[in-house]
């Protein structure tokens, strides 16, 4: 990055520091990931240049021969990836894959049955300050208090109860299997579309890691940047039926020209999805999350749901002593990255910002080649400091640990 270097200093040194930060810090914010070099630099090629409303082949501006072969081969990898019948990648992030779903097939007005943000859904779920719960009527359904698994008879009678026109399955933090063919039955007993939303789980997917919905669902949108280890980016499946009317909706419908640099990164990161060293990172993603999540459980911490089925699971801080706040706080002193969040049936009184929970993924450091091992000392480090979180020398001897187990796994 020299030319950025001589020419901008100040952002140059931002996006040095950033780097070294990444490196040296153990992230296990479950909704991130490290893409790689090859999908970065098609990120930043000169494909940030070209303008190319409408679609390969048929677009509003002359020139577009190159930015049309990256679109086409992103499209044809991610049909041969998730089987889709119909894949639009220019959605520019996840929540516009979703609205342009939602502006697709419902009139403002119309009801949609989600996930309780609280309970592990998404913002464009159905949240009132987002165009979901804004625009639609919402209908919510969540986890069962005891178990903390999606209780499918509850979705199934509030589906009957409130019949929605669409029914949304797939959240940001749910540790478990979502079971997409009852999501289908359930909608087509009460006459709604299906939308599965992989934003969280499309790299398991990819990987064999996690049920496919795609089969079943009319719509499946995702981001590219989570599990799937892609360019920040969004995109929808569809079936074919939908294809006509879910294109003109993302363009010209909410978005312009498309992000024909990061279309080039997507279809990058979906050949290196295709391969046998992601499908096994995404399987070691679930085996290290189970470790963490059953080392936490052995050292008495309470699990949401007991456990983990996926790339995250969420720590239940309320027997402890400490806020979802103070954890995250107190761990990135330590050079633990990650973030709080709600737990089902969280106290009242508990907000969004001051939750009692703390969500942990393994996205990230498995990306980098860690194992269940380290994953493990890594749950004993959160351990010490969540512990004793005031106390300098627990952090500065989960500091060193964390250096060690950096050093030994270089991010490229
Ligand atoms: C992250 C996420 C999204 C949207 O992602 P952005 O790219 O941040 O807009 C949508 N749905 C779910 C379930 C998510 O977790």
């Amino acid at each position: 990055m020299i030319t950025l270097q001589n020419n901008d200093p100040e952002v140059w040194r931002a996006i040095q520091a950033e780097k070294e930060r990444q490196q040296n810090t153990i992230d296990l914010i479950a909704a991130e990931n490290i893409c790689s070099l090859a999908v970065q630099e098609a990120q930043g090629s000169s494909m940030t240049n070209k303008y190319a409303e409408g679609y390969a082949r048929r677009r509003w501006y002359a020139g577009c021969g190159n930015v049309d072969t990256v679109e086409e081969l992103a499209i044809a990898r991610a049909k041969q990836i998730f089987g889709a019948e119909h894949v639009n990648v220019q959605p520019h992030a996840g929540s516009q894959a979703n609205m342009a779903v939602c502006f697709t097939v419902l009139k403002p007005g119309d009801r949609i049955l989600g996930m309780d943000l609280s309970h592990g859904g998404h913002l464009t779920h159905g949240f009132k300050k987002n165009f979901s719960g804004t625009m639609y009527e919402i209908a919510q359904y969540g986890v069962k208090k005891d178990t903390g698994y999606i209780d499918y008879d509850e979705v199934r009678s509030i589906a009957v109860k409130t019949k929605p026109k669409m029914i949304i399955a797939g959240a940001s933090a749910y540790p478990r299997v979502l079971d997409f063919p009852r999501f289908r039955k359930i909608a087509d007993e009460v006459g709604a579309l299906f939308m599965a939303d992989i934003a969280h789980i499309a790299g398991l997917v990819a990987g064999g890691a996690h049920p496919s919905p795609v089969p079943y669902a009319d719509f499946t949108t995702s981001t590219t940047h989570k599990t799937l280890r892609g360019p920040r980016g969004g995109m929808i499946m569809c079936k074919s039926k939908y294809a006509k009317q879910i294109d003109s909706m993302v363009f010209p419908g909410i978005q312009g020209g498309p992000f024909m640099h990061a279309i080039a990164a997507k279809a990058v990161a979906f050949k290196e999805a295709m391969t046998d060293e992601f499908k096994q990172c995404q399987h070691q993603t679930v085996k290290n999350a189970r470790a963490m999540a059953q080392e936490f459980v052995k050292m008495g911490y309470t699990i949401v749901s007991g456990g983990t089925d996926n790339h995250l699971f969420l720590i239940d801080l309320r027997s402890k002593k400490i806020t979802g706040k103070e954890a995250q706080l107190a761990l990135e002193r330590a050079d633990i990255i990650l973030n709080r969040n709600t737990i089902p049936y969280d106290e009242a009184g508990a907000s969004a910002n001051e939750p009692n929970g703390i969500r942990i993924g393994t996205p990230t450091i498995t990306s980098r080649g860690i194992k269940e091992a380290e994953a493990i000392k890594i749950a004993e480090c959160i351990d010490k400091v969540l512990s004793q979180p005031n106390d300098n020398k627990t952090k500065e001897s989960v500091q060193k640990i964390v250096k060690d187990i950096c050093s030994a796994h270089p991010l490229y």
